[in-house]
């Protein structure tokens, strides 16, 4: 076992795609922070570890530990870390490292990691609509950016990127899935030339803090985008529930524990400032610029679900 980790890091590291996905990564992340400064957010520190973390929609193996007497768990996403800031600063981003210790079947979707870095924001009282248009405008700009600067990277790993024009196409998540099955992602991506959204998610498919729909219970008011030509899901988020009745209302239908989130439900007990906001996974994004066809392609120490790792 251990030859073969040796042999494959070696491989890996002389290999010209990663080092092309790494010349990529810095360039990657200063694009996008000075995107979103130029449009006033404020860049905050990460949170590795806290007494709360976001619950997750699917199973995962909890990486936690008491120190002196208290629970942490390694940080999974800083959705409350967000709420919590965008009361005061109201527009925030972040490059959050986040541990999420998936099963070991998802190693076959080839964009799982056990360890990740999403660019997490959100802006006080924005709408699902403007997040989704601050998503467009940063996506397509990025993409603009590397085909201008990094065109001859591209051409060496026989990438063709295309530039996205706004606004993307919209699909309602019970529409897709009434046409194309469960499988709709998948199917979807392979079929579409552009990245899209997929909107009006049913309560049961998120987590709590999603906000549902005054107009249509049981859908929240929240998104996904979806890169084309395969590669599946991009980014996740949506107007999040910012009424305190609400927010243990929908704990209470997850059947979870107030005493889970009772940090963040001190923050939320006066209600909260309503925001929207999403998270978009940095290696999943370099990977979709490279083309590749599998997310550890992008790093170094790539942490692949149900392989010993280094
Ligand atoms: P979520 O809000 O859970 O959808 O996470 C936000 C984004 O982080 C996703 O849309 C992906 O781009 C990225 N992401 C989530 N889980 C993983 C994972 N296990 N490995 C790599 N990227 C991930
Ligand atoms: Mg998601």
């Amino acid at each position: 076992m251990e030859t073969e980790i040796v042999s494959e890091l070696e491989e890996r590291l002389s290999s010209r795609q990663l080092e092309i996905a790494l010349e990529l990564n810095g360039p990657v992340r200063a694009f996008l922070g000075e995107f979103l400064r130029s449009r006033g957010f404020l860049e905050v520190p990460p949170v590795i570890f806290s007494t709360v973390t976001d619950p997750l929609n699917h199973p995962v193996y909890d990486p936690s530990f008491d120190y002196e007497g208290t629970r942490y768990s390694l940080t999974k996403s800083m959705i409350f870390h967000k709420q919590i800031l965008v009361q005061k600063f109201p527009k925030i981003y972040t490059f959050s490292p986040n541990i999420r210790l998936e099963l070991a079947e998802k190693s076959s979707t080839g964009r799982h990691l056990l360890e990740f870095t999403q660019l997490d924001l959100e802006q006080q009282g924005a709408s699902r609509e403007d997040v989704m248009k601050l998503g467009e405008e940063m996506f397509s700009s990025l993409m603009r950016f590397v085909k201008e600067k990094y065109s001859k990277q591209l051409s060496e790993i026989g990438r063709e990127l295309k530039i996205p024009s706004a606004p993307y196409k919209k699909f309602k998540l019970l529409e897709a899935e009434a046409k194309y099955g469960s499988d709709w992602e998948q199917i979807l991506s392979e079929l579409e030339k552009d990245p899209f959204w997929i909107i009006d998610i049913p309560l049961d498919k998120r987590e709590f803090y999603d906000r549902e729909k005054d107009d249509e219970p049981g859908i929240l008011s929240d998104m996904d985008m979806i890169y084309p030509e395969g590669f599946g899901e991009a980014l996740s988020g949506g107007e999040r529930e910012y009424e305190y009745s609400k927010i243990l209302e929908r704990i209470r239908k997850k059947k979870q524990t107030n005493e889970q989130f009772k940090w963040f439900l001190e923050a939320a007990k006066y209600d909260l400032k309503p925001s929207a906001g999403f998270g978009i996974g940095i290696e999943r994004l370099i990977r979709y610029i490279c083309g590749y066809p599998r997310i550890e392609m992008v790093h170094p120490f790539p942490k692949v679900p149900g392989k010993v790792s280094i």
